[in-house]
This record gives structure tokens, sequence and C-alpha cells, in this order.
């Protein structure tokens, strides 16, 4: 018996993006996720399964088996951090970058008053690191979505967000002030599937880069 595949995506952006993906791989869905209340999607491969969950919570299930394989922000995988999965493509998807933004003219150092500026992120890894990296004290402060609004209210001197076309910041009246790095979605793969299902999982990663990378297919 085939093996079959499990495929682990998040709504919105990252599953509207894949889709063209998977259906060059041959892999369609059979239902669309903003209108079904199901989590787990048939395609028009009978032996691969589409679960639907949390951009955030695609590493882990990736990472103990419950899906073979899974499409995550590169954000989402350096919060996840360590090394307990594959990630063999990169699909060029769901672009952004990771930047430190906040009003015109905010100081990134904090200023003369020589108090650590306070940083609000949901990427707390990324902003420690990012931070670090330039011998920079700094104090972070944990959020789960609407950097934004931080600096305005007085929670924040500064945030590390996610910009695309940096209308939502402009909204705000909030500027970029420094690029942390690129961000795109990224194919992962369990490591055991990777192994036990190799045939399966190698045939998938080579239609995907093929779908692309069109001039670099084999
Ligand atoms: P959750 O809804 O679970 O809190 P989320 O808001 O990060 O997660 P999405 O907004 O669907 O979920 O984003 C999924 C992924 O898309 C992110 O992990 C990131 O890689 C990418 N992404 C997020 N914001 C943008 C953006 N403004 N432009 C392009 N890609 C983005
Ligand atoms: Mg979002």
């Amino acid at each position: 018996m085939p093996d079959t595949l499990t495929i682990a995506l998040s709504k919105g952006r990252i599953f509207e993006q894949a889709v063209p993906l998977l259906a060059v791989a041959g892999i369609g869905a059979t239902e669309d996720p903003e209108t079904s209340r199901k989590l787990i999607l048939s395609t028009d491969d009978p032996q691969v399964k589409l679960v639907i969950i949390r951009a955030s919570d695609v590493p882990t299930y990736v990472e103990y088996g419950a899906a073979d394989l899974g499409v995550a922000g590169k954000d989402v995988l350096l919060e996840h951090g360590g090394d307990g999965l594959y990630e063999p493509l990169d699909l060029r998807i769901a672009r952004c970058r990771m930047v430190v933004a906040g009003m015109p003219g905010a100081l990134l150092d904090g200023g003369t008053d020589h108090r650590r500026p306070r940083i609000a992120t949901k990427y707390v890894r990324c902003a420690e690191r990012h931070f670090a990296a330039k011998g920079q004290q700094v104090e972070i402060i944990k959020l789960y979505g609407s950097m934004e609004l931080a600096p305005l209210v007085g929670l924040a001197d500064l945030i590390v967000d996610l910009v695309e076309s940096g209308n939502t910041l402009k909204a705000n009246g909030l500027v970029p002030l420094e690029h942390i790095c690129d961000i795109s979605s990224r194919l992962v793969v369990n490591k055991a599937s990777w192994k036990m299902k190799h045939a399966r999982v190698t045939a998938l990663l080579d239609a995907l880069r093929a779908a692309v990378e069109p001039g670099a297919a084999a």
C-alpha cells in the first residue's frame, strides 16, 4: 500500500499561496478551509490529506510526526527553534520582512537617558538575537498580536514585526527603522517521515521544487 502523507498548513495567506504550488504537484484540496469548519481536508489524491492549524503550531505538528510535512513561515521556524525538522525548500510564498519599527525619529538605542529600550513583539527569540548581535541591552515584552499599538500607547519604544507593504505601520503612524531579515514560507519535513516515506516525500519535494523554480526542473 502506498504511504499516505499528511501536510500541515495554516489558513489565510499560506493556504492561498500554497494551493497553486500543491496543484502543480498534483494535490488539489477538495474543500476550502475558509468556508469549511473541518480541520482535516481530503485532496483529490486519496493518499494525501491536509490538516489546517495555527501558523505557529505547524512546526510542532511536523516535529512530532502528527503531520509528515508542513508549510511554515521562516519567522515561525526561527521562533520554534531547534533542529527537530528538515527544511528542504524555500517555497518563496507569503514573503515579507521582519523589521524593527517605531515612531518616526524613534531612537534605536533608547536615547540619552540610558534606559534600556522596550521592544514589544510576538517574535521574542528573533528580537533577542537581533539586539544581542548589536550588543544592545533591551527589554522585550511578549505580545500575541497588534504590535503596532504598543508604541502608540507607551507600552514600548519599538516593535519587531513583519511588514509587507508597510501600510499597516503607516496607518498607525509608524515607520520601519531597521531590517532584520527577509521572510518566506518553507516546506518542513518530519525526520522519521523523511526516512520511512522517502519515495513519497522526495517525489512531492521534487514536484514542489519544480513548481517554485520552473527553470530549475530536472
Ligand atoms: P496566528 O493567526 O496563528 O497568530 P499569524 O497571524 O502569523 O498567526 P498569518 O497572518 O496567516 O498567521 O501569517 C502566516 C505567515 O505568513 C506568517 O508566519 C508569516 O510568515 C507570513 N506573514 C505574516 N504577515 C505577513 C505579511 N504582512 N505579509 C506577508 N506575509 C506575512
Ligand atoms: Mg496575522
